[in-house]
């Protein structure tokens, strides 16, 4: 199931009733306990997270977890943060309780991108501007690991969005190669961080300075296209804070 990604508001209602209803929860890093704390007072609420949570667990001890709970007659909800098809691991879960035989549903949930993208009013499609949305992880884009997931000669396309997930600090080896493959040093960029949660920072760029923004806390998406040109520059009770080429907004909520 998907919690989307961070704002309880943004969670489906359906979501939100599974919860309720589950023995089991078994969640991600990035859902917030202001989700987690819709879960009924008696059920068990277990961090699978890689990162904070259970350090060390892996793919196969979660998808054990799962199916081990279901076989004891337990409702177990397996909360993903944002969109469990988007970079979530969906389709090794899927696998994993078809082989055991255990019955489930696929819930969706708001992914980052689309967060991100809302919360600054950009629209992923416009068809005066971008007529595709490609999503793709940076997961490898830094200085130690070349791009050897991601071509970016076949993502770098002046009529896309392109929706960068885990895009790491130094965006300066993917401007570099989208660069070479023939996009324009125009083209804008804005790296949104905690989006849809009340630390949500966005800075905003162009492809050609994209080496200058500055750090920007994780979980963080990275959007680039023509179509974010509508990027707000402030929202509304917002502070500014400006930079060398890059404008940072801090908003206030
Ligand atoms: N299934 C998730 C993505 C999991 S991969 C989804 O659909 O959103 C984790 C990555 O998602 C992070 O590294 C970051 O790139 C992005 N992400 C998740 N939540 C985010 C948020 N609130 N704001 C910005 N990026 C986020």
């Amino acid at each position: 199931m998907g919690a989307g990604p961070g704002d309880p508001e943004l969670l489906t209602v359906k979501a939100q009733r599974l919860l309720c209803e589950a023995d089991l929860v078994l969640h991600d890093d990035l859902v917030p306990t202001t989700i987690l704390a819709l879960a009924r007072p008696l059920a068990r609420v277990e961090n699978v997270g890689k990162r904070c949570g259970a350090k060390g667990i892996t793919q196969a001890e979660i998808n054990e977890r799962m199916i081990e709970a279901a076989f004891r007659g337990l409702r177990v909800v397996r909360l993903h943060g944002g969109d469990p098809a988007i970079f979530g691991r969906l389709a090794e879960e899927i696998d994993a309780l078809e082989g055991a035989d255990v019955p489930f549903e696929v819930v969706p949930g708001i992914t980052a991108g689309s967060a991100a993208a809302a919360s600054l009013g950009v629209s992923l499609t416009d068809r005066r501007k971008s007529s595709r949305v490609i999503i793709v992880s940076g997961h490898r884009a830094t200085k130690a690991a070349p791009y050897d997931q991601t071509d970016w000669k076949e993502v770098a396309r002046e009529d896309a969005t392109l929706v960068v997930y885990m895009p790491g600090n130094d965006f300066t080896p993917l401007a570099r190669e989208l660069l070479a493959a023939g996009l324009s040093p125009e083209i804008p960029a804005v790296v949104v961080s905690h989006a849809a949660t009340p630390r949500q920072q966005h800075c905003r760029s162009t492809l050609g300075t994209l080496h200058d923004l500055p750090h920007m806390d994780a979980p963080a998406v990275l959007l680039i296209g023509r179509s974010v040109d509508r990027a707000r520059r402030k929202r509304r009770d917002s502070v500014s804070v400006a930079f060398e080429e890059a404008e940072l907004i801090l908003s206030a909520w």
